[in-house]
């Protein structure tokens, strides 16, 4: 296993910070129903924190669900802006930190993918499509 690393991210608009030490195997790709809908995204990853190795600094908004299996997870968010910030168990004995976040989130690839069941289907083919290095209105984009 390799070293932990220490990772830092803050919300969008800035109220919330959070900073924790990570192994970089903990990361996982979550590619659960739920994910998908809380997100927009087809997946997200989170890395897996125990509560000694997180600090949380600003008000988070917490939304309690009960997943398909009966356990409640809690979903932090910034009330602000936002941000999808962690799932954690209802005792805070672990975060899971949605990566997109943190400063580090380059290095944090996901070491197992979960919930591959529901997948979306143009997974596979993600690097098929033309890809443009600037956004909708750059010169690259128009006709
Ligand atoms: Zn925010
Ligand atoms: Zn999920």
């Amino acid at each position: 296993m390799s070293d932990p690393i220490n990772v830092n991210g803050n919300c969008h608009c800035g109220k919330i910070k959070i900073s924790a030490k990570v192994e970089p195997g903990m990361v996982i790709a979550c590619h659960c129903t739920d994910c998908q809908q809380f997100s927009g995204a087809p997946f997200r990853p989170v890395v897996i924190i125990k509560k000694d190795d997180i600090i949380v600094e600003g008000q988070v908004t917490e939304y309690s669900k009960i997943a398909d299996s009966g356990n409640e997870r809690i979903q932090g968010f910034c009330g602000t802006c936002g941000c999808q910030l962690y799932a954690r168990a209802p005792d805070k004995s672990v975060f899971n930190v949605r990566t997109g976040f943190l400063k580090q989130h380059h290095t944090l690839t996901p070491a197992k993918h979960i919930f591959g069941q529901s997948k979306v289907a143009w997974i596979k083919t993600i690097f098929e499509g033309k890809w443009h290095v600037a956004g909708p209105d750059s010169d690259e984009m128009k006709p």
